[in-house]
């Protein structure tokens, strides 16, 4: 028997070593010890992780890669990043968006990161990301799976067009409903406007994500709103929120009512620790606010987090590049979440979790999923995390899109050994 390809010698998320996998026609047929065939392409594991790919639900696709342009962020704040977004916006080619998210996507493969969702500014006339990102969409569609959300960035009803440019982009066929209620005047407007955009994804029968309570502000309460009108509407989890930096800051009494009413609705959650990290507590002196939402507290209810990455070098965030274990990383410290239950469930947070959140259909490593997967420099997912491991193969449907060469370092010490692999630092188990 020929299979299209085999991974031998993998080890698993869930801890079974020596596994060979095997594809066929883009997907996973076998996989079990020692499979006694030959196959077209053979990847040769040799104990390494091998984990189902990346998977990014919070992303800006239209603003990436495009740092300094035309000025950089002075404050480092949120809303200097929406006014400097602003000036750019009708700076924007087709072309430049384009090749931006093309230039990005090609970074992304190479980090194992074959699924994003990206919010799309609908606050401008011409739709013109609408219109790139879309045709990306298309371009990038042989390779990474990118779902679309229409984002009102400057509000839903504080731009005046927004209403009608979201529904435009809907119909031009961007998947998913968004909204920012921390942006519109006032907190009534914000809360009408998650009413509003709820009631859409409803009737379309669309999933909705929001930008939540993305703020300092301990009275910022959409995400409430949000999951009791998810509930109203059994929306369910089709329905998230993204940020929930306010949690951060609530009062705790009001947090034990509001988790579970989050946990009841069904809502996800997405945490975007590394900008937010830096975007957050802007306004403080000191003790300094880390504006990261309650993700251990989430979790503990039931309610589905995953982690997000949403800017890469844009007017938000002048650093990233596509690493969801990056992301991991600094949710891990942010949060802090240190037990070894903690960083394993981080891995998920940016792998099998985000991939359930956006619905994607064949995800995961198992006989009958699509044959994506990628294999990491590192013994498990905790040692993936703790290293940002080196992916040194991406494959899609059975074909190996990317690959790169060990991270290895030659040492010239006097009776110590003359190479190293960080991987081999792994704890004993
Ligand atoms: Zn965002």
């Amino acid at each position: 028997m020929t299979f299209d390809l085999i991974v031998r010698g993998a080890s698993l998320p869930d801890g079974r070593r020596g596994i060979d996998i095997a594809a066929r026609d883009g997907r996973i047929v076998a996989m079990e010890p020692r499979i006694a065939a030959e196959a077209r392409v053979v990847v040769a594991a040799q104990g390494r992780l091998v984990a189902p790919p990346f998977v990014d639900s919070h992303f800006h696709m239209d603003a990436t890669l495009s740092l300094g342009l035309p000025r950089l962020n002075q404050s480092g704040t949120l809303l200097e990043g929406i006014a400097l977004w602003g000036e750019l916006k009708p700076l924007l080619t087709h072309e430049a968006v384009v090749e931006r998210a093309l230039r990005y996507c090609d970074l992304a493969v190479a980090q194992g990161l074959l699924a994003v969702r990206s919010h799309v500014d609908v606050c401008d006339d011409r739709l013109l990301a609408v219109e790139a990102l879309l045709d990306v969409k298309k371009r990038v569609a042989p390779y990474l799976e990118l779902q679309l959300v229409a984002f009102p960035q400057d509000g839903y009803f504080r731009s005046p067009t927004a209403v009608a440019n979201l529904k435009r982009a809907l119909d031009m066929g961007v998947d998913v409903v968004g909204g920012i209620p921390h942006f519109e005047r006032t907190m009534v407007d914000g809360a009408a406007s998650v009413k509003a955009l709820c009631e859409i994804a409803a009737e379309r029968g669309l999933m909705i994500d929001l930008h939540c309570d993305e703020s300092d502000d301990p009275l910022s309460r959409h995400i409430e709103t949000l999951a009791s009108e998810a509930k109203r509407l059994r929306l369910g989890a089709r329905a998230t929120g993204s940020h929930l930096t306010s949690m951060h800051s609530m009062d705790n009494y009001y947090v034990s009512k509001l988790l579970p009413l989050i946990a009841e609705s069904g809502v996800n959650a997405i945490a975007n620790p590394l900008i937010n990290i830096t975007l957050q507590g802007r306004h403080d002196t000191y003790p300094r606010r880390r504006g990261l939402t309650r993700i251990a507290e989430m979790r503990a209810l039931g309610v589905a987090v995953a982690l997000g990455q949403d800017c890469v070098m844009d007017p938000w965030y002048g650093l990233g590049g596509a690493d969801m274990l990056d992301v991991a990383h600094m949710a891990v410290h942010a949060a802090p979440m240190t037990s070894r239950e903690a960083i394993r469930w981080s891995f998920d947070a940016v792998t099998e979790i985000p991939a359930r959140i956006l619905g994607l259909k064949g995800y995961g490593l198992a006989v009958g999923c699509n044959a994506d997967m990628v294999v990491l420099q590192a013994a498990d997912p905790i040692e993936a995390v703790r290293l940002r491991a080196a992916r040194l193969a991406v494959i899609r449907r059975g074909e190996v899109l990317a690959r790169t060469p060990e991270r290895r370092t030659n040492l010239s010490l006097p009776g110590r050994p003359a190479t190293l692999d960080p991987a081999d630092y792994a704890p004993k188990a």
